[in-house]
């Protein structure tokens, strides 16, 4: 197969030197599936030669874009890892016919001023400094080490969703690479079913996606900015308020905000002590409407945690908004376990209260992230779109919600083992009895079994129907894939 591929690809083998670090996983925790070989792909071409070659001599293809973020480890195999980094292209097509521009206090919009057409490697962090050096805007998410093709492809939330809806709200066309090695153009046009399944369908589902066409934004001026938090006294009037203002403010695009509980540290001091309550988030208006939206918030907490959370409030310009706003985790160990929450489903003062006891419970590691709960505000321009519109189901609720715990690489096995178990008695105390109906794509959890209907709903049976026409013999697979039946 090497000698089939272009010049700017390589075929690594297990005994070479760069083959370790392209084998691990970005969650350490999958580091033992280690491929039998890696093909840092360079062009579509070499997408299609090394999945024909795959399935010439028997062995699953499994791409891999940004460092393999997927929290249950799916872009991880022992065929051959389709490593897509150095496709890296951003092509930019302005188109000023199209355009229109809109003013939200400070911010001037012009909405949809053109396309960008992005490589499969492009990572969420590629694509910021469009916005801090041209004004360019494509809704990604918070993590920029995330590939853009498995964000995209399992929906893609962030801090301008409810404004310009998710990043697969944004995607006009994509390229794959189907399991017969052929390469096709699915838009609205072309392969209609392939490009609904592609926005929410989640990777490694139909295809490999070699490139992605969205639609961009122009901005000119500030955004307003805010980021609270408090000690966990704070945590029942916190998020009984923040859901309040997520509920009322589910329909206006320019409010976004994420909240959370989380702690870190080894010792139980060190566990209470670092337990906060915390929101983060960003608004396409004036500072003072800001202000007035988070008012209940600003007026909960110590007078010390009043002022600094005060303070934060503040007019941004977007590209300093996008670098605030921004977050990654440790390259280690983790693991989730996400909800999806409407207004019947929000979190009461009881399972907040029962969250909250469990986090000071959290047995600890070495991972400076830690653990806890982040709930991600829905509403805006997702709930817009029709949950048939796109395989992305999940269009009338209030939150994304992920319970997270972290270890070390160096954390002894009984601290994984400890933290895993902890994770779940978290999800159980806060979702007792049953689990909420639906969770997120782009959160897998490995030991959810309804999955099928959790990620994608009402939607499953028609992806079942595009699997089957365009990967009939199920040759891209993992445990939670899309099936033929
Ligand atoms: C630290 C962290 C922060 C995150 N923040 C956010 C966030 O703010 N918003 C959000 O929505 N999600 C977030 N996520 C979840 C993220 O969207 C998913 O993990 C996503 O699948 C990662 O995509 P990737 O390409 O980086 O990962 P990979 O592990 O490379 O890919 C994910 C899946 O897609 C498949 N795949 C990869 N490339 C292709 C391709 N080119 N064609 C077809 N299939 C492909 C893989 O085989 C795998 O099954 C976060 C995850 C982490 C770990």
């Amino acid at each position: 197969m090497a000698d089939a591929l272009s010049p700017g690809a390589t075929l690594y083998r297990p005994y070479g030197s760069v083959y370790p670090s392209l084998a691990l996983p970005f969650n350490h925790r999958y580091a033992g599936i280690r491929p039998a070989g890696i093909v840092a792909c360079a062009t579509t071409e070499d997408v299609s030669e090394a999945i024909r070659w795959a399935r010439a001599v028997g062995l699953p293809a499994v791409p891999r874009s940004g460092l393999g973020h997927n929290y249950a480890g799916y872009s991880t195999t022992t065929g051959l890892l389709l490593n897509m980094a150095r496709m890296k292209s951003i092509v930019s097509t302005p188109m000023p016919g199209r355009a229109h521009p809109r003013v939200y206090g400070p911010m001037k919009v012009v909405h949809d001023a053109g396309t960008v057409t992005v490589g499969a490697g492009v990572t969420n962090g590629d694509l910021h400094p469009l916005l801090e050096d041209h004004g360019m805007f494509v809704p990604t998410g918070r993590c920029p080490s995330v590939g853009v093709a498995g964000l995209v492809l399992g929906g893609g939330i962030g801090f301008s969703d409810k404004m310009f809806g998710l990043t697969c709200d944004r995607l006009v066309a994509t390229t794959v690479v189907l399991a017969d090695g052929r390469a096709v153009k699915a838009s609205k046009d072309t392969h209609p079913d392939l490009f609904w399944a592609c926005r929410g369908g989640a990777g490694n589902n139909f295809g490999v996606n070699t490139s992605f066409t969205f639609q961009y934004e122009q901005f000119e001026g500030t955004v307003g900015f805010y980021q609270l938090r408090w000690s966990l006294d704070s945590v029942l009037p916190v998020i009984a308020a923040a859901q309040h203002i997520a509920q009322d403010t589910v329909g206006d695009r320019r409010f976004h905000l994420r909240l959370g509980i989380g702690t870190n540290g080894m010792t139980r001091t060190q566990i209470h002590a670092n337990a906060n309550v915390n929101a983060i988030g960003q608004y396409y208006g004036t500072v003072q409407e800001l202000r007035a939206i988070l008012d209940p918030l600003l007026k909960i907490g110590t007078t010390e945690e009043r002022a600094r959370n005060s303070a934060s409030v503040r007019q941004v310009t977007p590209g300093e908004a996008s670098v605030l706003l921004s977050a990654t985790t440790p390259i280690d160990r983790f693991a989730t376990k996400s909800a999806i929450l409407d207004s019947r489903t929000l979190l009461t003062d009881q399972q907040v209260g029962a969250a909250a006891e469990r986090l000071l419970d959290w047995p600890g590691s070495n991972n400076e992230d830690g653990a806890g709960f982040a709930m991600f505000a829905l509403g805006g321009e997702i709930n817009q779109v029709p949950p048939n519109a796109t395989a992305f189901v999940h269009r009338n609720d209030l939150f994304v919600f992920a319970a997270e715990t972290s270890w070390a690489d160096y954390d002894l096995p009984d601290v994984a083992e400890a933290n895993l178990h902890w994770l779940k008695q978290f999800y159980d105390d806060i979702f007792p009895g049953k689990s909420p109906e639906h969770a997120y794509q782009n959160f897998p959890d490995p030991t959810l079994k309804n999955w099928r209907e959790a990620y994608y709903g009402r939607n499953y049976p028609r992806l079942v129907n595009v699997k089957r026409k365009y990967d009939p013999t199920g040759f891209f697979n993992y445990p939670q894939a899309i099936g033929t039946r």
